[in-house]
């Protein structure tokens, strides 16, 4: 029988307070089966969100009664895809995705995010464990959607992403993996592996003592129009170069 008790018992089930800071938990939700298909690759997922909530929304039930109000929608949220037993395996391999609209859905070519991306992806389940971490508000580095289309009309006149940002009136970049952090640690206590290039991301986790081995590269995807961009990423921004990488 459906009715509205037995569907908040149901999603009460999948739902876990994850305490954050002195002002705010986070409500994370899953795992929700999600089958994912991309031209050849295929891969079965669990997918996971979540949200802060004020610590006076403590219960499961308030939270329920509050998201008809919360305008979610004109909010971002950040997600994660686990694969393999992500809980229990020894070895787990993550990647800490920042959003990117413009690569990751239109397949921009002006940066190589939707490559990580979906390698990554690829890179997690031929390893049998891992998750992917999809993170809301890092848009631009940090700066937002329409921000960062105004940079790009900067980088069209000669400035790299650095300096764009930052004549923008910016810091260069704001991103904060502070909540993805605690629900990495929420679902898995075992350290793991991180697929990146960035040594902010490495020492993120490794400030937390979440690390196992060294990181895993993640460069390809090169192409002329973002090679500038990658470019600046060794020079500027300290990303670990590949050998053969010429800047
Ligand atoms: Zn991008």
């Amino acid at each position: 029988m459906k009715n509205i008790s037995n569907a908040n018992e149901v999603l009460k089930d999948k739902m876990k307070i994850v305490p954050f800071n002195d002002k705010d938990n986070l409500c994370l939700v899953g795992p929700v089966k999600l089958p994912v298909k991309q031209g050849d690759f295929e891969a079965t997922f669990q997918w996971y969100t979540w949200v802060a909530a004020e610590k006076q929304l403590d219960t499961k039930e308030t939270i329920l009664h509050s998201i008809v109000n919360a305008e979610l929608a004109s909010k971002q949220q950040s997600s994660v895809l686990v694969y393999g037993d992500f809980t229990n395996a020894d070895d787990a391999i993550i990647r800490m995705h920042s959003i990117c609209h413009t690569g990751d859905i239109f397949g921009s070519q002006r940066c190589d995010c939707g490559y990580q991306l979906h390698e990554s992806m690829k890179m997690i389940v031929e390893h049998g464990c891992g998750a992917i971490f999809y993170l809301a508000n890092h848009e631009g580095r940090g700066i937002g959607l329409f921000s960062k289309s105004l940079a790009y009309i900067l980088q069209e006149e000669g400035f790299d992403t650095v300096e764009a940002n930052l004549a923008l009136g910016f810091e260069d970049d704001t991103r904060n993996y502070e909540e993805a952090i605690r629900v990495l640690e929420a679902l898995r206590t075992k350290p793991v592996t991180l697929i990146t290039n960035n040594p902010k991301k490495l020492a993120a986790l490794k400030s937390h003592g979440l690390l196992a081995h060294d990181h895993i590269p993640l460069w390809g995807g090169l192409t002329e129009t973002n090679r500038h961009y990658l470019e600046t990423k060794v020079k500027k921004s300290g990303h670990i170069p590949e050998k053969q990488f010429i800047v």
